[in-house]
C-alpha cells in the first residue's frame, strides 16, 4: 500500500498552460473573448501567472454593462470548479447572447500551483481562500485583490467543490437579494446533481442549500466597496462524478447571468 506522500508524488501534474490553450485559441478569433492574464513576481523571484479572460457581451441598448467577476480553482484540488468555468467560456463563445449587457472578468484557475499539484493549498502551503483582505503577501492574493479593487464588480461568483457534502449548495453575501440569484442557479444545477437540504452544511446553518455566513478571509469584495455587490459561492459535491460537477458549475453560471440583471436593478432601487 502506498503512503499518502507517495501517492501524491505519483500523481501526474496537471498542466495549466495546456488547459487554457484552447480558450486562448478561441480568443484569437473572437470579437467578444480576450486573453488578459495577470502576472507578478513572487518573493523568490518566481513568476506567478493567474489566467484571466474577458468576455464582452453584446450591448444592451444603452443600459450600462454589468461587471461580473467569476473565479474558479481557488482550491487547486477542486478541478470541477476550473473545468466548469472553461466549459462556460466555451458556451459563451458559441452563444455570446448569453452575456448580453455583461462585462465578464473570468479567472478559471486562481490557484495555478495548487491546480498543478492537485492540492487545496498553493505551493507556498497557503489556503488562498482564507487570505483576502488580511494584508497577505501571497502573489495570487495581491493580484486578485487588485482586480477586486480596480474593477469594483457588481457581482462576484466563486466556484468550489466540497468533499463533505453530498449535494449542491452555496453561500450568499452582500445584498439580501443575492439569494434570488443563487436559488434558481441551484434549481438549474440540480438537473444534474442533487441539492443539499441539510440544516447544517460545512458547520454552518443552512436553509435549503443556502448559507448566509461564511469563513473570514474568503474571496470577496473589498471591505470599502459600497454599495455591496451580489456575492455568491457555489459548491458542488466533490465526490460526485467530475463531468456532472463540471456541468453543474456551467449551468449555475448560465443561470446566474440570466437572473443577475433583474435582481441587481431591483437591489439598487430599494
Ligand atoms: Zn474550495
Amino acid at each position: 500500500m502506498l503512503v499518502k506522500a507517495e501517492t501524491s508524488r505519483l500523481r501526474e501534474r496537471r498542466n495549466v498552460r495546456e488547459l487554457i490553450r484552447p480558450i486562448e485559441e478561441l480568443a484569437r478569433g473572437s470579437q467578444h473573448l480576450f486573453t488578459a492574464h495577470l502576472e507578478l513576481s513572487g518573493s523568490l523571484g518566481e513568476r506567478v501567472t493567474v489566467p484571466r479572460f474577458l468576455f464582452a457581451g453584446p450591448g444592451s441598448g444603452g443600459a450600462s454593462f454589468l461587471r461580473l467577476g467569476i473565479f474558479g480553482g481557488l482550491h487547486g484540488d477542486e478541478a470541477a470548479s476550473v473545468l466548469g468555468v472553461i466549459a462556460f467560456i466555451e458556451q459563451l463563445h458559441r452563444d455570446p447572447e448569453l452575456a448580453r449587457g455583461y462585462e465578464l472578468f473570468i479567472y478559471p484557475i486562481c490557484n495555478p500551483t495548487g491546480y498543478a499539484d492537485d492540492t487545496r493549498w498553493s505551493r507556498n502551503g497557503v489556503d488562498l481562500n482564507r487570505q483576502f483582505w488580511r494584508d497577505s503577501a501571497e502573489p495570487e492574493i495581491v493580484l486578485l485583490e487588485r482586480q477586486l479593487v480596480n474593477l469594483a464588480f457588481d457581482g462576484i461568483v466563486a466556484l468550489h467543490s466540497d468533499d463533505t457534502s453530498a449535494g449542491l449548495y452555496g453561500f450568499v453575501k452582500g445584498h439580501a437579494l443575492t439569494r434570488h440569484v443563487l436559488e434558481p442557479a441551484l434549481v438549474r444545477a440540480s438537473t444534474v446533481l442533487p441539492r443539499n437540504f441539510d440544516k447544517s452544511i460545512d458547520n454552518f446553518q443552512a436553509n435549503e442549500g443556502i448559507i448566509d455566513s461564511g469563513y473570514p478571509g474568503v474571496l470577496s469584495a473589498p471591505p470599502a466597496q459600497h454599495p455591496r455587490p451580489l456575492e455568491i459561492v457555489f459548491e458542488t459535491p466533490q465526490l460526485a462524478p467530475i463531468d456532472q460537477q463540471t456541468e453543474a458549475h456551467q449551468l449555475a453560471l448560465e443561470e446566474i447571468l440570466l437572473r443577475f440583471r433583474a435582481t441587481i436593478s431591483e437591489a439598487q432601487s430599494i
